[in-house]
């Protein structure tokens, strides 16, 4: 028996990267995959095709995470077509990195609603049919960032310290309902987001991490498919980081 058999996954911002690997691991493990993506309407459709060979039922939406009325669209047609949703990983984000000093309020905007108002957007459509379950799993992506703070990031960790108090409260709204809301605050993984971390070189990264190399966005992907299975079944109201021991 597969970890997520049958169940219904929608992976915000699955086109590349993490939300790539979390919805190819889900699929695997036996989940329909619902998607989303911004700009990518190759890899998204290459993915839809990955993803339907592997025998699930696989669809990428072009929508915008940051946009409510989008959110509100998405899951109702999500619905019809899937029938209903088990799990729901609001993973899409971007930064737009600045020192405070510099940074406009557009930056601070953008960075602010793709990456926290999106999962009040999304997680307020989806607690609908959770609730009505009395069951379901929404994991939040975070960062270490959220937590420790870096400069040249302000508007990222705030949007993603943001997340973990979203997380934490609707945690203890929706536990008696059986749904279950965690964060994963992964530290540098390789994937676009970091690509340019490594000009001039990564090794100067590794010193600040003890086990000495960037994550692999598989390596996230395990972690949420514990907190989307029954393997987590009394597991809310976490954060759960992937760094490599650069947290703790
Ligand atoms: P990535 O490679 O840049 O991919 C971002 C994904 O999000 C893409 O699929 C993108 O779609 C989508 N996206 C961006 N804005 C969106 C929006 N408004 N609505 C819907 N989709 C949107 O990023 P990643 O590194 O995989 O990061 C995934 C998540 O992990 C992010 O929340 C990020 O902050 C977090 N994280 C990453 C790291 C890291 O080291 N990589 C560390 C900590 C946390 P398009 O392809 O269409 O642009």
């Amino acid at each position: 028996m597969k970890l997520l058999e049958g169940k219904v996954a929608l992976i915000t911002g699955g086109s590349r990267g993490i939300g790539e690997a979390i919805a190819l691991k889900f699929a695997a493990e036996g989940a329909h995959i619902a998607f989303t993506y911004v700009s990518s309407d190759e890899r998204a459709k290459a993915l839809e095709e990955k993803l339907s060979a592997m025998g699930v039922q696989a669809k990428g939406y072009k929508s915008d995470a940051g946009d409510y009325a989008a959110a509100e669209t998405l899951v109702n047609e999500i619905m019809t077509q899937f029938g209903t949703i088990d799990i729901c990983v609001n993973n899409a984000g971007i930064s737009k990195d600045n020192l405070l000093m510099r940074m406009t309020p557009e930056q601070w905007d953008d960075v602010l609603q793709a990456n926290l108002k999106s999962i009040y957007n999304l997680s307020k459509q989806v607690i609908k049919p959770m609730m009505k379950n009395r069951k379901g799993s929404i994991i939040n992506m975070s960062s270490i960032v959220g937590m420790k703070g870096n400069a040249g990031q302000s508007s990222y960790a705030a949007s993603k310290a943001g997340i973990i108090g979203f997380t934490k409260s609707i945690a203890q709204e929706l536990g008696s309902r059986n749904v279950r809301v965690n964060a994963i605050a992964p530290g540098f993984i390789e994937t676009d987001m970091t690509h340019y971390l490594k000009d001039g070189g990564a090794e100067k990264w590794f010193e600040k991490i003890p086990m000495a190399r960037f994550g692999k966005p598989g390596e996230v992907a395990d972690v949420a498919l514990f907190l989307a299975s029954d393997m987590s079944s009394y597991v809310s109201g976490q954060v759960i980081s992937v760094c490599g021991a650069m947290n703790t």
